[in-house]
């Protein structure tokens, strides 16, 4: 399935819009292999932003034994890697160095693993003892696609590299290969069936699906939590002793998000308590309210569709509409 459409951005830049060139051919060939796949989820230029590190992958796929990273590269003449592992291109005649873009990839894969350890407690169901597990030993393979009309000069194989319109082949080696290594059942006791290799559970794959498709951001687009001033009328403030700020102002109480996959479509629940049904991933995430005028601790009172903080000190504020 495509989870994420690749999508070209309008520049005049030549040498940006040849990259663009190769990750739209790298993307309709993906589709066309794993397009009707259920159980393969492909993103196009997925863009993550932690802890100040812009993470940009130019092709994501997942499934439940692990992830590949395609990096797209525009070599439309040829490419040559040699022992050392440093590349050139013909760029109109000329050779010229370039970066490894296996390097470039795995970079990304470790951002991706990092991003996703942040993460693992709303992603990663609790194993018994209430041990987290975590994604260190999540399978992720890095490839380099380069463009189908190029050439590959290299000593031996590298299969690591290969034109766009092989690539999907070579995913599906890899996928096979990430199915047998996560099988603990697997007679193949390689080095890295040994410390590695996990299936995610189907809720896993949702959630994790809906985590990534929720914190893409796009290039420019700072993710940045829209904080308005709590606007507290002077007369309550008066009223109210000097306590502490409510630990939650107003803007971030409107700001509800899915404990797992961070999405804000969600759904006021009753099971013991009320809770919000999340609408990509299907997860639980408990409702903690704070009154915004007097910051004691809210109950919810529900009427209809809508959804009111109330405190023991008598405000009521609406603070969710169920769609
Ligand atoms: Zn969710
Ligand atoms: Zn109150």
């Amino acid at each position: 399935m495509i989870v994420k459409e690749y999508q070209a951005v309008a520049t005049t830049d030549k040498f940006k819009q040849a990259g663009d060139k190769a990750e739209g051919q790298m993307a309709f060939y993906l589709r066309r292999a794993f397009g009707t796949d259920p159980n393969v989820h492909v993103f196009n230029n997925l863009r993550l932003e932690h802890d100040g590190e812009v993470g940009q992958i130019d092709h994501l796929i997942v499934h439940r034994g692990g992830m590949i990273i395609v990096e797209s590269k525009s070599v439309t003449s040829a490419v040559r890697i040699n022992d050392r592992e440093e590349w050139s291109r013909q760029w109109q005649g000329r050779w010229q160095g370039m970066a490894s873009p296996v390097l470039q990839a795995q970079r990304q894969a470790d951002f991706l693993r990092g991003y996703l350890n942040a993460h693992k407690e709303g992603l990663l169901n609790k194993m018994i003892f209430g041990k987290q597990p975590g994604f260190r030993g999540f399978l992720i393979d890095v490839l380099v696609a380069i463009s189908d009309q190029g050439v590959i000069e290299a000593k031996g194989d590298r299969p690591e590299v290969r034109k766009a319109d092989q690539i999907p082949d070579q995913v599906k080696e890899l996928l096979r290969e990430h199915a047998s290594l996560s099988n603990v059942f697997s007679l193949r006791f390689d080095k890295r069936a040994m410390n590695e290799g996990f299936n995610l559970a189907p809720d896993e794959l949702t959630r994790l699906i809906a985590f990534l498709r929720n914190k893409h951001v796009e290039a420019g687009r700072a993710e940045t939590v829209r904080a308005e001033p709590a606007a507290v009328p002077q007369a309550q403030q008066q009223q109210v002793p000097a306590a502490p700020a409510p630990p939650v102002a107003p803007s971030v109480r409107r700001d509800f998000k899915c404990r797992h996959c961070q999405g804000q479509r969600l759904q006021v629940q009753f099971g013991k308590s009320y809770y919000f049904k999340c609408l990509d991933c299907e997860g639980n995430t408990a409702i903690h309210l704070t009154c915004t005028q007097c910051g004691a601790a809210a109950r919810t009172r529900k009427q209809g569709k809508e959804f009111f903080a109330e405190c023991p000190g008598g405000h009521s504020e609406r603070y969710f509409v169920n769609p």
